[in-house]
């Protein structure tokens, strides 16, 4: 599907075509988002918000465009619910500032799960040693999917946030998130929805789910890197303080007292990612001209495949197999004798054959650690890879299998 708008995909690694599967790493970019950076910078480049002059109202016309695109896609109330970051971790990072500082208090508690992205575990624990709280774990049924009883169990009087992944980076597992997103909120406790893994691949309607925070990254749904959302619902917004302090964030600056700009200037100091918002636009377009219903549909049907072709291998455990996954399947090989081979040696010989994968412990150390292996392998798809790059694939693990086993 639509490989041709993609130029990328007509390159050549070692002396073979690509077939790119580390989709959940970044997605490669179609011309209509290329074109759009070229286009900013040889037609309209000037700073945004501050001119008067043409170039800079152009600018800053087409970025609150992309910003009312990034709205209508998550079906946000208002585009002043969307603060453009540099990416998930980074609206992480600003969250848990914005929120420590106006929310969090000593012994209080912040609840995440076992199979967290790094970036949804790091500035939590780093908030939770600032202000001397608690950070609580949502642990794992066996067959990998989160416990919604331990979880139920875990929230008190003290918890003050829920931060969970929509989607698993590492398992590709689609958490319930609606139904955790209810019992918090039944307990008044706000959700944040880390869809890093989840924008990309299904419809997300932050009305519909309801969640309070949503983060995701451009650079996963065919947009460029070193931009992302943070999304907070306005009551939320309007009470939490900046994150950074800047230009743009303030309303007036004297030194005995800075009042600070409206929503979502307030969390945009600096001069923002403008270029890079614009392209987004672009990329959002162009995931809406395939349609996301068509995405999704295409992408659950090369997951099943993918998964059914790695569970006919002898020797191939497929982790989490049978539960819903949303692009990302992650996988191990052994030996006859039962000794793993190490995931890297597969990544390796798989890219010798021109299959890019991911190896390793894919940034969740903690799911890894609770898996007991040093790491795995993970194939993760996007709109553009076709059941023939599974089976290229297929084809080269086997070939990987037998040099190595
Ligand atoms: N959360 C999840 C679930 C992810 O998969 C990722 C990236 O892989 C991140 C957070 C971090 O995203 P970024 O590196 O774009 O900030």
């Amino acid at each position: 599907m639509r490989q041709s708008d993609f130029p990328i995909l007509t390159e050549q690694v070692n002396g073979r075509p690509l077939v790119y599967l580390d989709n959940a790493a970044t997605t490669q970019k179609p011309h209509a988002v290329l074109n759009a950076i070229v286009e900013a910078y040889s037609k309209w480049n000037a700073n945004v918000h501050r001119g008067v002059h043409h170039l800079s109202q152009v600018a800053t016309q087409k970025h609150e465009e992309a910003r009312k695109t990034v709205a209508a896609f998550i079906h946000a109330q208002s585009e002043e619910e969307i603060i453009f970051t540099k990416g998930t971790t980074d609206s992480i990072n600003m969250l848990a500032f914005s929120f420590g500082e106006a929310m969090l208090h000593e012994g209080d508690e912040i609840v995440i799960s076992q199979l967290e992205h790094h970036s949804n575990i790091v500035p939590w624990q780093m908030l939770c040693e600032r202000k001397k709280a608690v950070l609580k774990v949502i642990p794992l049924r066996d067959d990998l999917s989160l416990d919604i009883e331990a979880f139920k169990a875990l929230l008190s009087e003290r918890t003050r946030l829920v931060s969970v992944a929509h989607v698993s980076n590492l398992l590709g597992i689609v958490n319930p998130i609606e139904e955790i997103i209810a019992i918090a909120h039944e307990k008044g406790v706000p959700v944040c929805v880390d869809g890093a893994q989840s924008v990309p691949h299904l419809a997300v309607d932050v009305q519909q789910l309801d969640c309070d925070f949503l983060v995701f990254s451009a650079h996963k749904m065919y947009g460029p890197t070193g931009l992302g959302v943070l999304y907070g619902k306005k009551e939320w917004l309007n009470q939490l303080p900046p994150a950074e302090g800047g230009g743009e964030m303030i309303e007036h600056v004297r030194f005995e007292q800075t009042t600070y700009n409206v929503l979502p200037y307030k969390f945009e100091a600096g001069t923002p990612n403008f270029v890079g918002s614009y392209a987004f636009g672009k990329a959002i377009d162009y995931m809406e001209s395939v349609g996301l219903d068509t995405i999704a549909a295409h992408e659950h049907q090369l997951t099943l495949y993918l998964e059914a072709q790695l569970a006919a291998l002898p020797h191939v455990h497929v982790y989490a197999a049978g539960l819903r996954k949303a692009g990302a399947v992650s996988f191990n090989v052994y030996r006859e004798d039962g000794g793993l081979i190490h995931p890297f040696d597969v990544g390796v010989l798989l890219d010798r054959q021109g299959v890019a994968v991911r190896t390793g412990h894919h940034c969740a150390e903690p799911l890894i650690d609770h898996l007991q292996v040093p790491g795995t392998v993970r194939a993760s798809v996007a709109l553009y890879n076709t059941q023939e790059d599974i089976d290229t694939f297929i084809a080269a693990l086997k070939k990987a299998i037998m040099m190595l086993a």
